[in-house]
């Protein structure tokens, strides 16, 4: 059953209101749970909050969350948990089993940066575990080869912690095939001059489930990060493409919609590319529509790229008191107006299934994919089946 069969009646529900201008329930969801990190990344946006002392005081408790998923007013497609460094909450579990039971959450995305081993290991197996039907993708932030990375993030030896939980959680997989083991590479003036030795380990020696590219956007802790060579991003995006296509890099996520979702991830890069070149909008975007973001001390938007409507809090943390109120409807109305950026998370990822001529292109990338993955199946097949006779 393919992505949209899966969701179809979701989706559905959600054309039928949008066609008659009525919002929705988001579909996709990104928390960043925490503004507690142990790292200052050269490129990280949230450096600031990250180091706003008081702030960590109104972090959201478990309870707190636990009501948003109570009163989501819908069922869920995608979580996206984010920081911060979430791992570095005991609660995360919890967190993930809210969704999974008050919203039938079907994927959820674990963003890291790999460090507390002593944690992320355990608690993924406790989310799988907790979750039967739940798809689990852990995205580690891997911003290129060793020396580029721990300079980027600095912080010496966080490139062979982050490689050595992306392998422990690859040996994972072989006891939960609802696993997926992702890399996400932010795209910054530091690591583009190697990107093409980068990807080369990433596609022959890590062997992730699925390869991310992220373009850098503002604020960046060093400003400079912002200038980048947009030819570079469009050659490798156009690299991921052709390899997705042809089965030369794994690139897919595991499940019934994985396919799908990798082909959204993968066909986003151009539009991106066209966007930052033409300087305007190349889908209509659906952030708070079909998006939204929850920050960690419960404000919430439509996404990271424009201010907070309100606070979870002032609306007793009812998700949908806040989401239907009339500051998020101006909102909608702006974000309506051709507003465009280059955010993945929050614009592409829960907007292009609603614009009709970008989802045909969509649907067919997936169906090469596919294609392709079966082919690579069928070698490795036949290869096992020779090494056992002989
Ligand atoms: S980019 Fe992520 S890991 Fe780096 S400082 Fe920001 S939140 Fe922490
Ligand atoms: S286009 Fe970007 S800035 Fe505008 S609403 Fe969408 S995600 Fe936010």
């Amino acid at each position: 059953m393919s992505f949209l069969d899966q969701m179809t009646k979701e989706l559905l529900k959600r054309y039928g209101r949008l066609a008659l201008g009525k919002p929705f329930a988001p579909a996709f969801l990104n928390i960043l749970v925490t503004s507690v990190c142990d790292m200052r990344c050269i490129h990280c946006f949230f450096t600031e909050e990250l180091d706003d002392k008081e702030r960590k005081k109104n972090q959201m408790k478990t309870e707190n969350i636990v009501r948003v998923s109570e009163t989501l007013g819908g069922n869920l497609s995608v979580l996206v948990i984010a920081g911060g460094e979430p791992f570095t909450r005991v609660d995360l579990p919890d967190i993930a089993r809210a969704f999974y039971e008050n919203n039938r959450l079907e994927s959820i995305y674990l963003m890291s940066n790999g460090q507390i081993q002593k944690r992320i290991l355990p608690d993924v197996e406790r989310i799988l575990t907790e979750c039967p039907k739940l798809h689990v993708t852990v995205a580690l932030g891997l911003d290129g080869l060793e020396a580029d990375h721990d300079r980027i993030r600095q912080k010496p030896g966080s490139w062979a912690r982050a490689i050595d939980t992306a392998r422990q959680l690859q040996k994972l997989k072989k006891r939960f095939a609802r696993l997926d083991v992702q890399t996400c590479t932010c795209v910054m003036n530091s690591n583009q001059d190697r990107l093409f030795e980068w990807y080369d380990f990433l596609k022959h020696d890590l062997r992730p489930d699925k390869i991310n590219v992220n373009y850098i956007r503002p604020p960046a802790a060093r400003p400079e990060e912002l200038n980048i060579d947009l030819e570079r991003y469009r050659r490798l995006s156009q690299m991921i493409l052709e390899d997705s296509r042809s089965g030369q890099a794994k690139n897919v996520y595991g499940g019934p919609n994985g396919a799908f979702k990798a082909a959204v991830d993968i066909y986003m890069h151009e539009l991106i590319a066209k966007t930052q070149e033409e300087q305007k909008a190349q889908l209509r975007c659906f952030a708070g529509t079909a998006g939204g973001v929850i920050y960690d001390e419960g404000t919430v938007s439509s996404c990271e790229n424009l201010p907070p409507i309100g606070n979870l809090r002032d609306y007793d943390w009812n998700f949908s008191a806040l989401w239907y109120s009339e500051a998020m409807q101006m909102r909608r109305a702006r974000v309506k107006d051709g507003c465009f950026c280059t955010h993945e998370s929050n614009c592409y990822y829960p907007s292009l299934a609603f614009n009709p001529k970008h989802l045909v292109k969509i649907k067919r990338l997936e169906r090469d994919i596919i294609a392709a993955r079966k082919r690579v199946e069928a070698v490795e097949q036949q290869a096992t089946v020779a090494t056992a006779s002989s």
